[in-house]
């Protein structure tokens, strides 16, 4: 496997346990919007460690960005990038994925699970072909929404929340279910992204069914 050491650019913030990096994007490294790469931190006692994450922005841009959810208490990859700071080195492997854009559809995503349609939204806007594409998103409480701003310039009144944890003005509250899903799937024959945590993807995928949608129509990926 090739890999590939680079340096942070920028490290910050976007939510409460979402961090926000750019690294320099090495000259051969090349990907498709939705497309991921393992990285591990050049670090001591973490070079061998790595874990799988997304890139965020669009592929023709000279460094990579990467929008990744926190878990400090499994002491792993993502607690330790917590610590990083810029100039810090991280070590890129493949790239892979199997999330890309086909047709116009609903994409559902659930947490970080959205990262892949980051890249895939801000692609679209860059060659003005958001259309009708919509995107549910679940998370627990609003201060969990990844990009909500973006999101809302993007696509507008197709973008649909949803939190779980959360009874809010404006959201829809409670887990997605066969209802939520028939109100926000205006064509069962439209294009289906999925995209987050297994236990999300399975009910999803069990409430899709519910709806008659094919799952040749079906495009996921857990994270
Ligand atoms: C293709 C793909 C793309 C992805 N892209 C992104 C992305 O762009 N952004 C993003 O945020 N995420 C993304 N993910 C998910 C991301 O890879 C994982 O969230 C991340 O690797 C978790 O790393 P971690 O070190 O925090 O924890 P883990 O590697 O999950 O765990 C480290 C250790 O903690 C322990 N552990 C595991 N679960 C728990 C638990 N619930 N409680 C306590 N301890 C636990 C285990 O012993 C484990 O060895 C993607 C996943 C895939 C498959």
């Amino acid at each position: 496997m090739k890999t590939q050491t680079t340096k942070i650019i920028s490290i910050k913030h976007i939510t409460h346990d979402v961090l926000q990096i750019a690294v320099k994007k090495p000259s051969n490294f090349s990907f498709f919007p939705g497309q991921a790469t393992e990285i591990s931190i050049n670090k001591d006692g973490w070079r061998n460690k790595k874990g799988p994450f997304t890139m965020t922005n669009l592929p023709n841009e000279d460094y990579l960005q990467f929008i990744i959810k926190t878990y400090p208490s499994h002491k792993g990859i993502t607690n330790e990038l917590l610590q990083q700071k810029k100039n810090d080195e991280l070590i890129l492997h493949d790239v892979f994925g199997a999330i890309a854009y086909k047709n116009e559809g609903v994409f559902i995503a659930g947490g970080a699970g959205v990262t892949p349609f980051i890249a895939i939204f801000r692609d679209l806007q860059s060659r003005n072909e958001i259309g009708a594409n919509r995107l549910i998103f679940a998370n627990k409480t609003k201060g969990d929404i990844i990009l909500e701003g973006e999101f809302t310039e993007l696509l507008g009144k197709n973008f649909v929340n949803i939190l779980s944890d959360e009874d809010a003005t404006g959201y829809s509250h409670g887990l997605i279910t066969e209802d939520f899903l028939r109100a926000h799937i205006p064509d069962i024959h439209q294009q289906i992204y999925l995209c987050g945590p297994d236990p999300m993807m399975t009910a999803v995928e069990g409430l899709l069914a519910r709806l008659n949608i094919d799952k040749s129509k079906i495009i996921k990926e857990a994270v």
